[in-house]
């Protein structure tokens, strides 16, 4: 099968994103649960033109409702919109999920290629 290639634009939140997703997910019902925030983004979408955002995954939310925190971007430039949204409700089969936003732009995840592994550190123990 040929896979469809991913976005994979990055954006690194500032200090003043980090605290309007806080501010965000307190308005989030049941606010007060525990919740991850991801500082970092990168796009999972399937590549796609300029006029349309990027968007991931921002804040998990754990079991509230509708569902997690997901930050749309531009460019380079912070995310400009936050939503809470759920999760695309396709399924490949009852053990793969669609990992995107709901209706969200383009393939679903399972016909995405994932992003090739990238070594970050040498291998260490092996001196001789
Ligand atoms: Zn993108
Ligand atoms: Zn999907």
């Amino acid at each position: 099968m040929n896979r469809q290639t991913a976005c994979g634009a990055v954006v690194q939140l500032t200090l003043d994103t980090i605290t309007a997703v806080r501010q965000a997910t307190a308005l989030s019902g049941g606010a007060g649960l525990p919740e991850l925030i991801h500082t970092v983004l990168r796009c999972p979408l399937q590549r796609h033109p300029a006029d349309v955002d990027h968007q991931a995954l921002v804040s998990e939310l754990f079991a509230r409702a509708p569902g997690d925190i997901w930050a749309a971007w531009a460019g380079q430039r912070q995310p400009h919109t936050l939503t809470e949204a759920d999760y695309c409700t396709a399924e490949n089969g009852p053990a793969s999920l669609c990992l995107l936003v709901e209706r969200h732009h383009g393939a679903h995840s399972w016909e995405l290629a994932p992003p090739a592994p990238r070594q970050l550190t040498a291998a260490w123990g092996t001196a001789a």
